[in-house]
């Protein structure tokens, strides 16, 4: 039989199939090709947008789930014999290998194609609707007169430590964020009951007193959703410290979880003021005697 030369690659071949050589019409027609490379994605658990709904990777990870992302995707010709996942920058590459062939008149051939997909972050539904029921609640320390102590931050923090140690079993919620500010700490939980776990185990080793507040963010399936915060207010009093109350000059003789014990200064004689009022306007500090 007279070859023809294949007016692509010039390769003198038997026969040409549509006016190319069997080469060719692979290298024209791939075995697979993407018609949409763009992929919704969610950044919290991985999930992908494909035929309408959030499919989330299941046992087989990635790869299934890309198998599937391939299946809805992408035009095949063939079958995927494996399948490589590499993660890249603002993208996944697929390397597919099909056995196929493009044209019913051409033995079936193995390739290996190089596919990228396009990633785009989004959230999906159901990391929306946890995200969005996320209770967030605050635990604010400060300290007065005085500031808030290396030694009491650092003996704060381990209590919280010790706390979540023992909690860890307990869905509780986590701490998401604490932030050292100079009057104080502020720390962010996922739940109002580990904030107020917290706050009261914090107040039980200070000389302190906690203030509750809710303030309304929004309504949830009729009913009103509050972020709570616990305002822990550590008294720093020691003995010697002069202050006056209602007018009157005392110093400080003792400090006990729940009092402040003053003497006057004039009569020598002691009273004692519970810790959430020594926060009010009718205690003045005066400084350290
Ligand atoms: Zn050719
Ligand atoms: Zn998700």
């Amino acid at each position: 039989m007279a070859k023809v030369p294949c007016p692509y690659c010039g390769r003198l071949v038997d026969r040409l199939v549509e006016g190319m050589c069997e080469d060719c019409y692979f290298e024209r027609h791939p075995l697979v090709t993407l018609r949409e490379a763009r992929v919704l994605r969610c950044k919290y658990c991985g999930a992908v947008f494909l035929r309408g709904r959030w499919l989330r990777p299941g046992k087989g990870g990635e790869k299934e789930l890309m198998a599937k992302v391939l299946a809805e995707k992408a035009s095949l010709s063939g079958v995927v014999e494996d399948l490589a996942v590499r993660e890249g920058d603002g993208g996944v590459e697929l390397e597919v290998t099909v056995r196929g062939s493009p044209h019913p008149s051409i033995q079936p051939r193995v390739y290996t194609y190089k596919l990228k997909l396009e990633l785009i972050y989004d959230l999906c539904i159901s990391c929306r609707e946890m995200l969005s029921r996320r209770e967030v609640a605050l635990l604010q320390i400060r300290a007065a007169p005085g500031e808030l102590t290396d030694d009491m931050r650092k003996k704060i923090l381990s209590i919280i430590e010790q706390e979540l140690f023992k909690l860890k079993d307990k869905k509780i919620g986590f701490i998401s964020n604490i932030k050292y500010i100079r009057t104080g700490l502020d720390i962010y939980t996922t739940s109002t009951n580990l904030a107020r776990h917290l706050a009261y185990v914090i107040h039980r080793s200070f000389p302190s007193h906690v203030v509750e507040t809710a303030k309304a963010v929004g309504v949830k399936d009729g009913r009103r959703i509050y972020h709570m915060t616990y305002l822990i207010r550590i008294a720093t009093y020691k003995p010697g410290d002069a202050v006056k109350l209602r007018g009157r000059d005392m110093v400080v003789v003792d400090v006990d979880s729940k009092y402040v014990h003053l003497q006057n200064r004039e009569t020598k004689e002691v009273e004692r003021i519970p810790i959430e009022d020594i926060f009010t306007k009718e205690v003045v500090y005066l400084g350290h005697l």
